[in-house]
């Protein structure tokens, strides 16, 4: 993020204005805190340029002044939690100077979130918005009835690390990332709805709040309305309980971005189903972008109804693919960077090939290597990170791997491997070159341009058509139902029935 544009950021007034004011709002009365917060104000717009100004503290309002043991507080209200990081990281020393030249004495800065205690925006002159006070709001959350323009988490807090410049983009995430730098671009317009799918810690819910960011910093007073689906499905239930439907539908249908991450868990839930399903409907009517994330593809969602299915397939629907060994490389360094620290290449590299199936446990890996580093005080070496890392480095062992598949099918098949590596279409060749992809997607966390590679570069599509042929053929051909099965109990991964 580009820090931002201010002018003479932290420099105190020598004189304060006015006259001294240790008496202003220490008491801590609304009156006099509003008093004290028009003339910070005041000191601020000296500070900042104007559009910065407008943007992160129109809408702050000054709340209590207060004296404590420990010295003169004041707390500054704000509408959310992107607005408090960004005060807290580039204005703190604006805002304290412009206390101090208010009050008259030096004093601490607490910026806190609460969107109720904010200014509502005056009407904003680019966008119809609905009306402020709009709708049966008496039953709704009070953060998204009075206060158009929030980011309305309401069980997650946005993760600063989570932006687009923190996201290492290699051949398995290149896609999604820039489909969802997209959708950021032109919520609502791009790709709509955006539907995200992989497994687990690819790095869907970092690309969902980055995505966010990018619509924040563009227009902070967007609405957005982050959430788990687990989120949707808890104030669901409790809107039916509490007979309270009207409010629900008023906080989910008043925004102009709703994420929801995970969405696989509206499997089974006819009812949060249907529920979706409306608001879907109102806010696609309404233009508004749609932001979905989830485990898997819309039509492998478990009892998923069709109608839901084919909705999340309108605009773009996308794999993050678990990463390769490069990318894998990309992001332990990174991640070892980011924590001060450079790993050794050897180090590097036995992390990246090792840990292969996630990325939160990559990132796990080498926070442990470096804190036990450091709390050892060893320098970094192969060996610490065999003892640091031990346990994590056997999960990842004894899984078959490219080299056990190839043997496996090579002698199945009576086939070399320079021959499934070679361009020959004749069937003899390409059924096992097609089986091998099969069990490697099956049974190791090789992505789909990895198993392309292996097989004498082919790409993804290839991979996938592999795939789809032989899942196929299991299904309908009993004599290569039991070839896959055979050769799946030989190396070490039963199919339990389950192909
Ligand atoms: P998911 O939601 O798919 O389970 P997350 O988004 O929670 O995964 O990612 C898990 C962790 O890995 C997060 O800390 C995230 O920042 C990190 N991560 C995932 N992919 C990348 C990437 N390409 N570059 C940098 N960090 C990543
Ligand atoms: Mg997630």
């Amino acid at each position: 993020m580009p820090p931002p544009d201010s002018t003479a950021v932290g420099t105190p007034l020598d004189t304060p204005l006015d006259a001294p004011a240790h008496d202003v709002g220490t008491q801590g009365s609304p009156r006099d805190a509003e008093e004290c917060w028009t003339r910070v104000q005041e000191a601020l717009r000296a500070r900042i340029v104007p559009e910065q100004f407008d943007t992160w503290f129109l809408q702050a309002r000054l709340l209590v002044v207060d004296e404590p043991e420990t010295g003169l507080e004041v707390s500054l209200a704000v509408l959310n939690t992107y607005t408090c990081d960004w005060i807290s990281k580039y204005y703190s020393p604006a805002v304290e100077s412009a206390v101090h030249s208010v009050l008259g004495q030096k004093c601490r800065v607490r910026i806190t979130v609460d969107p109720e205690a904010t200014v509502p925006p005056a009407p904003a002159p680019r966008e119809s918005r609905p009306p402020l006070d709009s709708g049966p709001s008496a039953g709704a959350p009070p953060a998204l009835a009075p206060g158009a323009g929030l980011l309305w988490n309401s069980d997650v807090v946005l993760n600063h690390k989570y932006t687009f410049e923190n996201f290492v983009v290699g051949p398995c995430n290149r896609f999604a990332h820039a489909a969802a730098v997209g959708s950021g671009e032109r919520p609502g317009k791009n790709y709509n709805p955006f539907f995200l799918h992989g497994r687990v810690g690819v790095g869907k819910t970092h690309l969902l709040q980055a995505l966010c960011f990018s619509i924040l910093e563009r227009d902070p007073s967007a609405r957005i309305l982050y959430l788990s689906c687990e989120t949707f499905v808890n104030h669901f239930i409790s809107a039916l309980e509490n007979g309270d439907l009207d409010g629900f539908r008023t906080k989910y249908r008043n925004v102009d971005v709703l994420v929801v991450d995970d969405i696989h868990i509206l499997a089974n839930k006819e009812r949060t189903q249907e529920e979706f399903f409306h608001t879907f409907n109102t806010l696609y009517q309404a233009g508004k972008q749609l932001v979905l994330s989830s485990d898997s593809p819309p039509k492998d969602i478990p009892t998923l109804q069709e109608r839901l299915v084919s909705r999340f397939r309108w605009g773009m629907v996308t794999e993050i693919e678990p990463p390769c060994y490069e990318t894998r490389m990309a992001i332990v360094k990174r991640k070892s960077r980011d924590q001060g620290r450079e790993l050794p290449d050897t180090v590097a590299q036995l992390i990246a090939e090792q840990i292969d199936q996630n990325v939160r446990e990559l990132e796990g890996a080498v926070t442990r290597l470096l804190g036990f580093s450091s709390l050892t005080g060893k320098p970094l070496t192969l060996e610490l990170a065999r003892e640091a890392l031990g346990d994590l480095l056997q999960a990842n062992h004894g899984a078959p791997t490219m080299d056990d598949i190839i043997s496996a099918v090579t002698s199945k098949y009576g086939v070399k491997l320079s021959e499934l590596q070679s361009k020959r279409r004749t069937k003899s060749i390409t059924h096992p070159r097609q089986v091998a992809m099969f069990l490697a997607r099956r049974i190791t966390r090789h992505s789909l341009e990895e198993v392309g590679g292996f097989f004498g570069g082919r790409d993804h599509s290839t991979v996938i058509y592999a795939v789809d042929r032989v899942s196929k053929a299991v299904r309908s051909d009993p004599e290569v139902r039991k070839q896959v099965e055979g050769l799946l109990g030989r190396l070490g991964a039963p199919s339990d029935g389950r192909l």
